[in-house]
């Protein structure tokens, strides 16, 4: 159990929209602000159920397990004077109506992402400052800037490779290059954090 409000405040917070699709990554200030509105109701992992909540009931169950004790081993709190309120991991929008038609931004940072920042050519792993952006299929022979033509590559590989293809360079991809379904950023983000429970909304 971790109690202390600084630590609690930096929480991140998994948002859902009304599909129960992942969509941010919020800090817990501005979770605790639609919660409060109303704009949001806390989605709970209970027993391998998933429990809504909206504020007042989150916070006199939040309330109940202080009492009762019952409280879990990563459970994060924050503790007020006259309230304590568990920190919530997962929280849906209640008026977010639309399911967006997320269109993946087509970005130096999100194809680093999506190739897990490694060269897609050796398969090591750098930091961006040593990676470049490479045609597969190079420009001069027509080849695109699109998600399924641009990959990740080291500066080694993408001057050996030149004005070729893989085939031409003998350089055989490891993952053929096509546009990602999640927001890269996001779905890194999901990877990243230590909280189990976000994981089963990515779909
Ligand atoms: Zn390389």
């Amino acid at each position: 159990m971790n109690i202390g409000p600084n630590r609690a405040l930096q929480a991140n917070v998994l948002t859902l929209n009304r599909g129960f699709l992942a969509i941010h990554v919020v800090p817990l200030k501005r979770a605790l602000c639609m919660l409060f509105k109303g704009m949001a109701e806390v989605v709970n992992v209970e027993d391998g159920m998933y429990m809504s909540y909206d504020f007042d009931s989150w916070l006199e169950m939040s309330d109940l397990k202080i009492e009762l004790e019952d409280v879990g081993e990563h459970d994060e709190w924050l503790l007020a004077v006259n309230f304590s309120l568990q920190v919530p991991r997962v929280i849906r929008l209640l008026k977010y109506d639309r399911v967006p038609r997320y269109q993946v931004k087509f970005n130096r940072r999100n194809v680093f992402l999506r190739d897990e920042y490694s060269c897609q050519y050796c398969g090591k792993s750098y930091n961006s400052g040593s990676l470049s952006l490479d045609h597969v299929l190079p420009r001069s022979q027509g080849g695109g800037t699109s998600w399924d033509n641009i990959v990740t590559a080291c500066l080694k590989c993408n001057e050996r490779k030149g004005g070729r293809t893989p085939k031409q360079a003998r350089m055989p991809l490891k993952i053929p290059p096509k546009k990602p379904k999640n927001n890269p950023l996001l779905t890194h983000q999901v990877q990243a954090k230590r909280y189990e429970c976000w994981k089963s909304f990515l779909h």
